[in-house]
């Protein structure tokens, strides 16, 4: 098992000459205002989830763009923080946005254009050129911002995402040669090239990228699909023994990483001594009773099939009343991106669905469900987790999913069924979760019942199956994997066996 030591310990013998740098959008604290007062909180999302305790352990920088009223007030004139900010152990450094950057690189052509389009959740991408021109100026933000911190020094530069297409590709132009290794994650999913090839500056995205000496997926599906489409649309080599790109000299590895989850942390935290208290305090305030719980924790995105899983509910208290007043479905859902018109859309779809499902089948004292918009902080997201007897993760394609992997992390009772659509990647390693496709309603709410009448037995044998799966690619291995990958090729190295 690798631990965060191992990992640790790889870094520190392995890229000492190099300054370690990570590049996102999200930041992984923001301080905001509460009555008066400035808090520092973390935002939620997969990004975030995954590296914070890589960074922890690695200690460097990370660069993000501000996304917190209070975060002016509390950063130094290099508009750094250290965080967390009760136990610093690493370097945050924050690069501010305008109203219109903001706009057009991270609304618009981020998540209105390559969202959609990498998804394929049956939402048309919007392709604008205002918001092409702010991608590509806050892309170059960032080299700027990476290049005054890191001056000549050699680094490792590791981006994450969609955001940063151009970023590669700026900052080797902008180093000197041989002064940064740099390594691209891409969370979401890589389409097919028959998807792909209606993006208008997929040809400057590509080549953009291809200045990345590595481009990690989650799945080799993603990096098939990667391939195909540089094949098609590039002048370039593919290597298919070595996998990579060449493409004028250069060399980009693509590789499957599947990412994970802090799984001692999480196991840990769940059974935290005031776990008690939080879940007596969650039962009241949910009004949860003696119910089964079948829970759903998401942004709420298109992508994360939410209005599919209520229907599904609805059938399954149609096929099965005798489960009315019996089970609760608890879903927790962060307000995401709402500016996009789709979003907006998406939100008032969902709370039709909640009203007309309550109004079908609710009784004096007795919801099915029970829908709460709050960003849940992770001490009581884990109890959540714990208290819920399913489970729901019902995402219409999605990169990976770690809320399926948070669960089975911190159900060290070995007991519980996460009920996993085939279109997470996440599925490809659950392969015990009761898989489900969200598109058919008949399945899904069958998928439901099964899940919740499961035996004992057949419950804990699947769990336990399922947290040895996560416990052993545990987001350490997943980062140190990624790392040995990478050196292998730079320094023309044994890859490191990470077992
Ligand atoms: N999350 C959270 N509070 C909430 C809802 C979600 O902290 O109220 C976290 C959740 O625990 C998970 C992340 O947000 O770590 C969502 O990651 P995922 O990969 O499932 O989806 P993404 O939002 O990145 O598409």
């Amino acid at each position: 098992m690798l631990v965060k030591e191992d990992l640790q310990e790889f870094v520190q013998e392995k890229l000492d000459d190099y300054r370690f740098v990570v590049v996102s959008n999200r930041q992984p604290y923001e301080h905001v205002y509460n009555k008066g007062k400035i808090e520092c909180r973390r935002p939620s999302g997969g990004v975030i989830t995954a590296l914070d305790p890589v960074m922890k352990a690695c200690h460097g920088l990370w660069i993000a763009a501000s996304s917190g009223e209070a975060d002016h007030r509390v950063t130094d004139r290099f508009n750094k923080i250290e965080v967390p900010v009760d136990n610093p152990a690493y370097t945050l450094k924050r690069v501010w946005l305008n109203k219109q950057e903001e706009e057009g690189y991270y609304y618009g052509y981020s998540n209105d254009a390559l969202w959609p389009l990498c998804h394929t959740a049956f939402q048309r991408p919007f392709f604008k050129q205002e918001d092409w021109q702010h991608y590509i100026n806050v892309n170059q933000k960032f080299a700027n911002a990476v290049m005054e911190e890191i001056g000549t020094a050699k680094a490792f530069i590791w981006i994450q995402d969609y955001h940063f297409c151009l970023l590669p590709k700026l900052l080797k132009d902008m180093a000197a040669s041989n002064q940064l290794i740099i390594a691209h994650f891409w969370h979401i999913p890589w389409p097919s090239y028959e998807a792909f090839r209606i993006c208008p500056q997929k040809n400057e995205i590509l080549e953009g990228m291809l200045a990345n000496d590595m481009i990690g997926f989650h799945t080799h599906y993603h990096c098939n699909n990667f391939l195909e489409v540089v094949d098609r649309q590039l002048e370039s080599k593919i290597d298919r023994e070595r996998f990579s790109v060449i493409r004028r000299d250069h060399e980009t590895l693509i590789r499957p990483y599947p990412i994970s989850v802090d799984f001692e942390e999480i196991n840990r935290k769940a059974q935290a001594d005031n776990s008690q208290k939080i879940e007596s305090d969650l039962a009241e305030e949910f009004h949860l009773g003696n119910c089964q719980i079948l829970l759903g924790v998401d942004r709420i995105d298109y992508t994360k099939g939410i209005p599919e899983r209520l229907l599904a509910i609805d059938r399954l208290l149609e096929k099965h009343p005798e489960l009315i007043e019996k089970i609760v479905f608890l879903q927790v859902g962060v307000l995401s991106r709402i500016h996009i018109a789709k979003y907006k859309t998406l939100n008032d779809e969902i709370n039709f669905l909640v009203e007309k499902i309550n109004w079908k089948y609710s009784t004096d004292d007795w919801s099915p469900v029970i829908f709460t918009r709050s960003n849940m902080p992770s001490s009581k997201l884990l109890v959540l987790y714990r208290m819920a007897q399913v489970c729901i993760v019902s995402a219409l394609h999605d990169g990976m999913n770690l809320v399926a992997k948070e669960y089975v992390a911190a159900h060290y009772d070995e007991d519980g069924v996460l009920v996993l659509s085939q279109f997470a990647g996440s599925a490809r390693e659950l392969t015990e979760a009761m898989l489900i496709n969200p598109y058919d309603s008949e399945q899904f709410s069958d998928g439901l019942y099964q899940a919740l009448t499961m035996p004992e037995e057949e419950r804990r044998k699947r769990m336990v199956k399922m947290r040895q799966t996560v416990h052993e690619n545990n987001i350490f291995r997943w980062a140190a994997k990624f790392l040995s990958g990478l050196l292998k090729i730079e320094f023309k190295e044994q890859e490191v066996m990470v077992v």
